[in-house]
């Protein structure tokens, strides 16, 4: 006898919650933030539709409104209602663009996603040759705003410097985080999450993951509607946040290793001084004498011990972020004969 037909469609992993089948997925999610948009959403709306249609793909099209004080949501619910693919998530209060951007791709079941800013100083036009890219191979083609249409001493110059730091101490090299315009495929973006302002560290998250990444020159205009959501005071958390992704990108599960090595060169100095000190007491007064190495030796020696103390602490939290939520410390890129093994238990 036939083994009965399966009641119901496989449910893909990737896939959100509410969308039971693959077969309504469209290609592509496109994924917008706006956060005080109300004068942009039509013209973008429009372009938008227009260059999405011209693609012959399939598209939906997610509205995430960050606690907007302005009439944005009204626009963007006569969209959604108007096309049934357009979808819109409306915060309570602003959260940040980040927020924005990590509900967009929770809620988005395409094959590819698509952030794209709300202010139409991204092109839509862009985003056909941004897919085409993707075809060649990669998880994630991200946009580069060669001729940048922003003010130079506040915009494009710290964001130059920005770009350049992030590249050299993350190993990513790109022209343009900061660009939102980009295409990632969903399985990548699956295994990705985004805390703070961290949006623009997604394509090194996407290399961690294992993602092959590429860049493409995109066209940039000048803000025509609205205000900047961005000032240069903010630019400079950038820097706090490449620390946290560098720790990341290095010691996410060997964070021993990292303080490790403070308390082996704390060490190290604490018993040089402690050497100094004994060859001071048996009279090689060929060494200046009334130094406090013995002090300074017990602070190097304390604070290594300190080190490996909370290298250790860290070790345990690792462990229990990764155990309590069953998360793997590898990124599966395909199986063959094999289905995804189910969440291990702890025991
Ligand atoms: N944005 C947002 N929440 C915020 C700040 C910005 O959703 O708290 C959106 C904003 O509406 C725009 C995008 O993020 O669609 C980029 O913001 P903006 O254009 O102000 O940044 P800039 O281009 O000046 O760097
Ligand atoms: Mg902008």
């Amino acid at each position: 006898m036939p083994p009965p037909a399966a009641a119901t469609a496989p449910v893909d992993a990737t896939m959100p919650v509410g969308r039971e089948t693959p077969a309504d997925r469209p290609y592509v999610s496109i994924v917008v933030p706006v956060y005080n948009e109300e004068e942009s959403l039509g013209p973008l709306h429009q372009a938008l539709v227009a260059a999405l249609d011209g693609l012959q793909r399939t598209w939906e099209l997610i509205y995430i409104d960050d606690g907007s004080s302005d009439r944005s949501f009204d626009h963007l619910r006569d969209f959604a209602a108007g096309d049934g693919r357009v979808r819109v998530v409306r915060f309570r209060r602003n959260f940040g663009q980040t927020a924005a951007m990590a509900a967009g791709f929770e809620h988005a079941s395409g094959e590819v996603v698509c952030p794209i800013d709300a202010d139409l100083q991204n092109d839509p036009k862009d985003i056909g040759m941004l897919l085409a890219k993707l075809d060649e191979g990669y998880d994630v083609v991200a946009g580069w705003r060669k001729d940048r249409q922003d003010a130079w001493l506040t915009k494009t110059l710290p964001s130059r410097i920005a770009n350049r730091l992030i590249g050299r101490i993350t190993g990513v090299k790109l022209h343009d985080y900061g660009c939102t315009l980009k295409a990632i495929r969903a399985d990548v973006l699956h295994d990705v999450h985004l805390y703070g302002e961290m949006h623009r560290f997604l394509p090194v998250f996407a290399h961690l993951a294992g993602g092959r990444i590429t860049e493409l020159p995109v066209t940039h205009h000048a803000r025509r509607w609205g205000t900047s959501k961005y000032t240069l005071a903010k630019t400079f958390r950038v820097v706090l946040d490449l620390m946290t992704v560098r720790f990341l990108v290095a010691y996410a599960t060997k964070p021993l290793y990292f303080f490790g090595r403070f308390a082996f060169w704390g060490f190290g100095v604490g018993l040089a001084c402690m050497a100094w000190t004994l060859a001071m007491k048996f009279g090689f007064d060929v060494f200046v004498k009334d130094q406090p190495m013995f002090q300074i030796g017990i602070f190097f020696l304390l604070s290594s011990l300190q080190f490996v103390l909370f290298g250790l602490l860290a070790e345990l939290n690792m462990r229990t972020y990764y155990e309590s939520q069953a998360k793997p410390t590898y990124f599966v890129r395909e199986r063959c004969n094999l289905l995804a093994p189910p969440p291990r238990r702890a025991t």
